[in-house]
C-alpha cells in the first residue's frame, strides 16, 4: 500500500534564497558541485564580502540538509518502498560524497580568509573551532568508506524495519508485538517474547556480519586520519570537546555504585509483587500487580489532541508551536508495516521546521515519546532565528535536554489522559525507566569503547563482552538460564550501536540536566521554562557548558551530579 507522506517541498522556506537557484535539482550533484566551485572562486576582501559568503553558504547547506531529511522522512515511512530507498541511497552515493571534499576546501578557504579579515572572535568562536576540527580530521580517502558505512545502516534499518511474525493468525510488526508485553497473562507474554526474538535470532549472522564490516570500515576511517581507534576519532568527528573518554568510563563506575542498587531494588520490587521466585526477561514491561496496561488514547488524533492540551497547561507558546506542527501536517506518529523503527525528530532546514516520526501504538510509552520528540521540535523553532546554518542545531549533550526536559514538565499534566492513580502509575514508570537508563547507557556506551578499542575481535568475543558488561550492571538479577543465545545478540536491537556509533552517552548527560531542570521547577515553574527557553534559543551558537549554563543548570555527569538526583527520583519510587 502507498502511503501518501507529505509533500514537504510545497513548506515555505523561512527566508527566500538569494544565493542557489530555485530550480535547481539539489539530488544531481553536479548542479550541487557547481555551487560550491562559484563559493570556492568567490574572491572575498572585506569583513562584510566574507560574513555574505558565510551565509550564502549557510543557504546551500541548508538546502541540500532538507532535501536529505526529505529523502530520509520518506525512506523511513515506507521502507518497503523500493522507490524511496534508491531515492535516499542515490542521494547518499553520489551527492553526500560529491560535497564532502569541497566542504573542506571551504573550510580551509575560510580559515585562510578569516585569517587576513577577521571577524567578531566571539560570535564565531564555536564556529571557528568546528571548522579547525573537522579540517584537521578530513582525509579525502575517508569519503568512500563513509559511504559505504551508510549504505550498511540503511541495509540494516531495512532488515529491521521489514520485519513482521505472524501471532495470533496475524502479522505484526515489531513494535507491534511490544505491545504484548503489557499482557498481565505471563505465558502468553512468554510466546510472544520467544516469538519475537526468535525473528530475530534468524537474522542474527546477517546483523553480526553487517556489525563486522562497519566495525573494519570505522577502524579505517580512524587510522586514516591518524588516529588510534575509532573511538578517539569518533570523539573529534562528533566535536566532543568539554569531555573525554576517561569521563564516560567515570560514568560507568558512577553508576555501577548509585545507580545498579536502585536499580536493583526496582526489580526485586517488581519480583515481590509479581509474586515470582526469579524474573524473566518477558516479565519487564508487564504492570507487576497485574493491572492491564494503562491506554491513554485510542488512533493517533487522540494522541494529538491530548499532548496539545499537556503542552498548552505547561506553557502556552510550546503550547501554540505544538499545535502548529500538527496542522502543517509535521507528525507521521502511527505504527504501520514497512515503517522503519523508533521515534525521531528531524528537521527540514529550509522551512527551519520540524518533523516528527513514531510507531504509535496507543500506550504510555506513547506520550512520553511524543513529549521527548515535541521536545526537539521546540528546540528547532527556539534557534530558528540563528544565520549561520551550524548555530541552527545544538549539539546532542544539549539536544537532549530540551527533549527530556518535556518528558518531566510536560508529563506533569499527564492527567490530561489518565486518572490520578493511572497519573501515578505512568509517572512510577517514568522514572523507574529513567533508572533503567541510566544504567542502559552505561551498558552500551561501556560495550561500544570495548568494541572500538578492540577491533580485532571475533563476533564471539564481542557476545561474550556484551554478556559481562551486561552482568556488571545488574543484567545478571534476571535470569536468562537457557536464553544465553538471546541475550548474547540484545545489543542487535540498538539500532545507535550501528547507525550513530558512540551516540549514547548524550543520552545520560542530558538526562542529568533535565532532571536538574525538573528540580529547579519544584522550586518555580516558570523560572525553569524561562531558563529551558534561554538554553534552547542559543543553538549551536555556545560551548556546552555554557549552554547549560544559559539553562541554570550544570555540565557534569559525575557522581557527585548523579548522587542527589538519584536520591531525589527515590521518593517517587515507592520501594518499600
Ligand atoms: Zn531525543
Amino acid at each position: 500500500m502507498e502511503i501518501e507522506t507529505m509533500n514537504f517541498d510545497q513548506l515555505p522556506r523561512y527566508q527566500p534564497r538569494s544565493f542557489v537557484p530555485e530550480q535547481i535539482n539539489l539530488r544531481e550533484s553536479k548542479e550541487v558541485v557547481g555551487l560550491f566551485e562559484q563559493l570556492l572562486k568567490r574572491a572575498i576582501h572585506s569583513a562584510k564580502e566574507l560574513e555574505q559568503w558565510l551565509r550564502d553558504r549557510s543557504e546551500l547547506q541548508t538546502a541540500l540538509d532538507q532535501q536529505g531529511s526529505i529523502l530520509y522522512i520518506r525512506m523511513t515511512c515506507q521502507t518497503d518502498d523500493q522507490q524511496r530507498s534508491k531515492d535516499y541511497q542515490h542521494f547518499i552515493e553520489s551527492v553526500v560524497p560529491a560535497v564532502k571534499p569541497l566542504e573542506d576546501k571551504l573550510n580551509r578557504k575560510y580559515l585562510e580568509v578569516s585569517q587576513k579579515v577577521p571577524l567578531d572572535k566571539k560570535y564565531y568562536e564555536v564556529y571557528d573551532r568546528a571548522v579547525d576540527n573537522d579540517i584537521h580530521i578530513f582525509r579525502e580517502e575517508n569519503v568512500p568508506l563513509q559511504t559505504k558505512v551508510a549504505l550498511l545502516s540503511q541495509e540494516y534499518q531495512t532488515i529491521c524495519g521489514t520485519m513482521t511474525v505472524v501471532f495470533n493468525g496475524r502479522e505484526h510488526t515489531m513494535p507491534e508485538m511490544s505491545k504484548y508485553l503489557l499482557e498481565t497473562n505471563r505465558g502468553l507474554r512468554e510466546s510472544v517474547w520467544r516469538t519475537t526474538v526468535e525473528r530475530r535470532l534468524r537474522d542474527k549472522d546477517k546483523l553480526d556480519g553487517i556489525f563486522d564490516q562497519m566495525l573494519g570500515l570505522r577502524h579505517a576511517i580512524a587510522v586514516n586520519a591518524s588516529f588510534q581507534n575509532f573511538c578517539d576519532y569518533q570523539f573529534r568527528a562528533y566535536h566532543r570537546f568539554d569531555y573525554t573518554p576517561e569521563d564516560c568510563k567515570k560514568y560507568h563506575t558512577a553508576v555501577e555504585k548509585t545507580v545498579v542498587p536502585l536499580w536493583k531494588e526496582i526489580l526485586e520490587k517488581r519480583r515481590q509483587e509479581m509474586n515470582l521466585s526469579v524474573l524473566r526477561p518477558w516479565d519487564l514491561e508487564v504492570d507487576p500487580l497485574g493491572q492491564p496496561p494503562l491506554r491513554p488514547f485510542e488512533g493517533v488524533e487522540k494522541l494529538i489532541s491530548g499532548v496539545k492540551e499537556m503542552f498548552k497547561k505547561a506553557d502556552r507558546q510550546l503550547g501554540e508551536q505544538f499545535e502548529e506542527m500538527s496542522k502543517l501536517g509535521l507528525l507521521d506518529l502511527a505504527s504501520r508495516k514497512g515503517k522503519a523503527p523508533g521515534g525521531y525528530q528531524s528537521t527540514l532546514a529550509e522551512a527551519r521546521k520540524p518533523f516528527i516520526f513514531m510507531n504509535a501504538v496507543g500506550l504510555d510509552s506513547d506520550v512520553r515519546t511524543l513529549l521527548h520528540e515535541a521536545g526537539h521540535a521546540f528546540h528547532t523553532l527556539a534557534c530558528a532565528h540563528h544565520s549561520l546554518s551550524a548555530y541552527r542545531h545544538g549539539p546532542m549533550e544539549f539536544n537532549e535536554v530540551a527533549s527530556m526536559t518535556m518528558e518531566l514538565l510536560g508529563g506533569e499534566h499527564i492527567d490530561i489522559f489518565y486518572s490520578p492513580e493511572e497519573v501515578k502509575r505512568s509517572n512510577q514508570n517514568h522514572f523507574e525507566d529513567i533508572i533503567g537508563t541510566l544504567v542502559w547507557v552505561a551498558v552500551i556506551d561501556c560495550f561500544q569503547h570495548w568494541i572500538y578499542e578492540n577491533p580485532q575481535h571475533t563476533p564471539a568475543q564481542r557476545n561474550q563482552m556484551w554478556l559481562s558488561i551486561r552482568n556488571r550492571f545488574g543484567g545478571n538479577f534476571m535470569d536468562w538460564s537457557g536464553l544465553e543465545e538471546f541475550h548474547q545478540t540484545l545489543w542487535h536491537r540498538q539500532l545507535h550501536i550501528f547507525e550513530v556509533p558512540f551516540y549514547y552517552i548524550e543520552y545520560a548527560i542530558a538526562q542529568l540536566g533535565a532532571l536538574q531542570l525538573w528540580q529547579k521547577a519544584k522550586r518555580s515553574k516558570a523560572e525553569a521554562l524561562a531558563a529551558y527557553k534561554k538554553g534552547l534559543s542559543l543553538g549551536g551558537s555556545r560551548p556546552l557548558p555554557e549552554l547549560y549554563q544559559a539553562a541554570g543548570i550544570k555540565f557534569d555527569f559525575s557522581e557527585k551530579t548523579i548522587q542527589p538526583l538519584i536520591e531525589a527520583i527515590r521518593p517517587h519510587l515507592v520501594i518499600p
